[in-house]
């Protein structure tokens, strides 16, 4: 049984559909497999549902001004979802039994197992950011090696226009640095196909750390101004002018700190903690973590001849 706090699973992957067709992916924008667990999740999607080659290059910028790109490290297979990146959180969600708007406010610690919600399981996963995974299990008075001040915060804002986005051979720029407060900007109508009909642009900008923790109590029209100020430099004209916005403020986006996975989870424990939290800020990583929090379950089971 899957509790989700929230009205929608997916967490970070999250996609904004604006009423005139523009998709945003407001989390995490793409999809880079490094191994062969999540390689073989993508590919062995049924047709129709896989994930699109993103085609176009990630470019630094400096100060506002785009340098040219390398090429080793655009080699690598990037991945986006045509109908956005929450479409793999549907897939893997499907079938089961998830409980939506049911938030966990605490565990009980149970004999032989974990009571959740009023129901008593013989193990919970916590898939949640290592700050709320730390939370929970203060409930049960457990403390584990979680960091609880790991994760930078980002403000992200999605941008729709009236016109096309200009084409050119980056889809996304980054400040490697993340001086500027513009950390990185993702061109989704140029991203993968199915992004925003045509003559309009959807454009997503994910301010800095620093930027992003200056800023987060700002009214959303305030982000907005600033993030399209950063376009309109980059692009001229207009661009400094969206006709749809909205903002999306992470307080948790990614981990700068994670613990180790090992070292937060024992065998034979009835509770485990999966997510970025105890792996690095990647879906990949994140779904990984699940998998391996199953297996240790299943270990523990099978050395008590369960
Ligand atoms: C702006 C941004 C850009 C990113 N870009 C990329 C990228 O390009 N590529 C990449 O691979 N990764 C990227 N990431 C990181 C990636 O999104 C995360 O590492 C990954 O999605 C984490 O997954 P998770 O399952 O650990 O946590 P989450 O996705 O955060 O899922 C946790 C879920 O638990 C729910 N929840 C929380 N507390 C409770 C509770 N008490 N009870 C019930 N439910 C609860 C939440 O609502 C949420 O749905 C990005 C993240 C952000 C924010």
């Amino acid at each position: 049984m899957v509790f989700e706090a929230s009205d929608r699973v997916g967490g970070r992957l999250a996609t904004w559909r604006a009423e005139q067709g523009l998709v945003f992916d407001m989390g995490a924008t793409l999809l880079a497999p490094t191994g062969e667990e999540f390689r073989g999740l993508l590919e062995g999607l049924p047709e129709g549902r896989r994930p699109e080659r993103i085609g176009k290059w990630i470019v630094p910028h400096e100060g506002l001004r785009v340098l040219p790109g390398d090429s080793a490290r655009n080699a690598t297979p990037r991945y986006a979802f045509p109908q956005g990146n929450h479409a793999l959180a549907e897939w893997l969600a499907d079938g089961l039994d998830v409980r939506l708007h049911a938030a966990v406010q605490w565990l009980d610690r149970l004999k032989g197992g974990v009571g959740v919600r009023g129901d008593r399981f013989d193990a919970a996963v916590l898939a949640v950011p290592g700050p709320q995974a730390l939370e929970l299990l203060e409930t049960m008075g457990e403390r584990r090696p979680i960091r609880p001040d790991g994760y930078r915060s980002c403000l992200s804002v999605a941008l729709g226009y009236p016109m096309d986005a200009p084409d050119l051979p980056w889809f996304a720029l980054i400040d490697p640095d993340q001086r500027h407060p513009l950390g990185w900007l993702s061109l989704e109508s140029r991203k993968v196909p199915g992004r925003a009909p045509a003559g309009w642009a959807a454009i997503v900008a994910q301010l800095s750390a620093r930027a992003s923790a200056d800023w987060f109590e700002l009214q959303d029209d305030a982000i907005v101004e600033r993030a399209a100020g950063f376009v309109g430099r980059l692009f001229g004209r207009g661009w400094d002018a969206p006709a749809v916005a909205r903002v999306v403020r992470w307080k948790h986006s990614q981990p700068e700190l994670s613990a180790m996975f090992e070292s937060v989870n024992r065998p034979g424990g009835t509770v485990v903690v999966a997510g970025d939290g105890v792996t690095k800020g990647r879906v990949e990583y994140a779904y990984e973590s699940g998998r391996r929090a199953a297996a240790l379950l299943l270990e523990g089971w099978e050395g008590h001849g369960g």
